[in-house]
C-alpha cells in the first residue's frame, strides 16, 4: 500500500493547486460544434487547423486502405509492416516538403525520440529552446549528449552556451510554431547560427505544417536547404496521425537502422497513410482553407486587441490568452464552457508555473460569427466580470 498511499497524496496535491487534469468524452467529429458528455459546444480546442480530420476525401482514402490492406499492419517496418503505402506516403511527402528522404512514425512524440537518440552521441551537445515540446525534452534528457537548454528564442543565450560548451558536432532543437503560445521560432538567426557552427538545426513544425507558407509547407518553406531535419506531424493540420522526418538520405538511412522508436514498435496501419495521402493532396488543391484560416487569425488578433483583451501576438491559428494564475484559469474554462463554448485550459507543467493561459486554436470550420461569440464572452468574463475571478 506504499504505492497507494503516495500517488494519493500526490493526486490530493495535484488537485489543491487546481492543476488535476480530466478527460471528457466526444461523440461527434471535430467540426465547429462538437458534441461533449452529451452537450454542445463551439470548439476551439482542436488541432486540426484545416478540418481535414473529417473531410470526405480523407476518410474515402482511409475506407479504401483498409479494403486493401485491412486494418493492421502487421508487424514492425523492419519486419514486414511496411507497405506500399508507406512508401508512396514517404516519397510524396518528401517532394511536398522538398527533402531528399522522409520517414514515417508511428507518432510525433515518436519521431522526436527517434531523431535525437539515433543522431546525437556522447560527444555533442545539444542546446534546446526552454518552451521546446515535452517530447523533444525527453528525447534530449535520454540522449548520452550534454544538454543546455537556452532561454525562449533568446540566441544570445544560445550562443552564450555555445561558448561554454566543448563538443564534436551542437545539435540546435526548436519548435518551429511554439504549441501552446503560438510564436514563431525566429530560424533565421537558428540558420546563421547553425551555419557558423557547423551544427545541425532540428525543427519540430508540428503546428507550422499546412498551415504556414504559400504552399502550406509550414514554417520552414523557402529555408528547407538550412533546416538539417525537419519533423512534422499528422495529428495536426492534416488531420489524421502518425508523424514523419525529413532530411539527407544518410541521416533518414541512419534512421532506419538505429532509430529504437521506428524499429521496435508495429508500423502505422497502411489505410492511415492511405488518409494521410488524401490530406497532404487537399493542402495543394483546397488552398482557400489556409486563406479563410489566416484571415480568421488576423481578424481575431484585431478584435481581441480593440476589446482590451491580454491575447499574446500570434499569426498562427494558436491563440493564447495569458491568466498566469493557474485557478483563474479553470474558472475561466468552466465559465466560458458554461456558455458553450470549449476551449482549452493549460496549466504547468505543460507551461512554465505563472504562465498558464487559455489556449484558443482557429480553424478552417469556424466563421466570423464563431469568433465574434468567442470575443463576447472573453470580453464579458475577462474585461466586464475580472473583479469576480
Ligand atoms: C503534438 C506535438 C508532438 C507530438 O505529436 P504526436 O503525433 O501527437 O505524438 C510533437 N511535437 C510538437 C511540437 C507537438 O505539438
Amino acid at each position: 500500500m506504499i504505492l497507494e498511499n503516495s500517488l494519493q497524496h500526490k493526486l490530493k496535491e495535484r488537485t489543491e493547486k487546481n492543476l488535476f487534469r480530466q478527460r471528457f468524452k466526444r461523440s461527434t467529429p471535430i467540426e465547429a460544434d462538437v458534441i461533449v458528455d452529451g452537450k454542445k459546444y463551439l470548439n476551439f480546442s482542436s488541432n486540426d487547423y484545416l478540418g481535414l480530420a473529417n473531410h470526405p476525401h480523407v476518410i474515402h482514402a482511409f475506407k479504401k486502405g483498409v479494403d486493401q490492406y485491412g486494418v493492421g499492419s502487421g508487424a514492425s517496418a523492419l519486419l514486414g509492416g511496411y507497405t506500399h503505402a508507406h512508401h508512396a506516403l514517404e516519397e510524396e511527402l518528401a517532394h511536398f516538403f522538398n527533402y531528399p528522404r522522409c520517414l514515417l512514425f508511428s507518432s510525433g512524440f515518436m519521431a522526436n525520440s527517434g531523431v535525437i537518440h539515433a543522431l546525437t552521441q556522447k560527444k555533442d551537445s545539444i542546446f534546446i529552446d526552454k518552451l521546446a515540446h515535452a517530447s523533444l525534452i525527453d528525447a534530449s534528457l535520454s540522449s548520452p549528449a550534454a544538454l543546455f537548454r537556452y532561454k525562449h528564442n533568446n540566441t544570445i543565450d544560445l550562443k552564450h552556451k555555445l561558448k561554454k560548451s566543448i563538443h564534436a558536432i551542437p545539435f540546435l532543437i526548436t519548435e518551429g510554431v511554439f504549441s501552446m503560445e503560438g510564436d514563431l521560432a525566429c530560424l533565421e538567426k537558428l540558420i546563421s547560427i547553425k551555419n557558423e557552427t557547423k551544427g545541425v538545426l532540428i525543427v519540430d513544425d508540428a503546428h507550422g505544417i499546412g498551415v504556414i507558407g504559400n504552399k502550406g509547407q509550414g514554417s520552414t518553406e523557402g529555408k528547407q536547404h538550412a533546416v538539417s531535419m525537419l519533423v512534422g506531424t499528422f495529428g495536426k493540420a492534416l488531420g489524421t496521425s502518425g508523424a514523419f522526418v525529413a532530411g539527407s538520405d544518410v541521416s533518414i538511412e541512419a534512421l532506419i537502422q538505429y532509430a529504437r522508436s521506428y524499429i521496435y514498435t508495429t508500423a502505422q496501419a497502411p489505410a492511415l497513410c492511405e488518409a494521410t495521402r488524401a490530406s497532404l493532396k487537399l493542402l495543394e488543391s483546397e488552398t482557400w482553407r489556409r486563406t479563410h484560416l489566416n484571415n480568421l487569425i488576423a481578424y481575431f488578433q484585431t478584435q481581441a486587441n480593440s476589446l482590451g483583451l491580454t491575447i499574446l501576438k500570434s499569426s498562427t491559428p494558436i491563440q493564447a490568452i495569458l491568466l498566469g494564475e493557474d485557478k483563474k484559469t479553470m474558472i475561466c474554462f468552466e465559465q466560458l464552457k458554461k456558455r458553450g463554448v470549449w476551449v482549452a485550459a493549460i496549466r504547468p507543467p505543460t507551461v512554465p508555473p505563472g504562465r498558464s493561459l487559455l489556449r484558443i486554436t482557429l480553424n478552417a470550420h469556424h466563421q466570423i460569427s464563431h469568433l465574434d461569440y468567442l470575443l463576447s464572452c472573453l470580453s464579458y468574463f475577462l474585461i466586464n466580470k475580472n473583479d469576480e475571478l
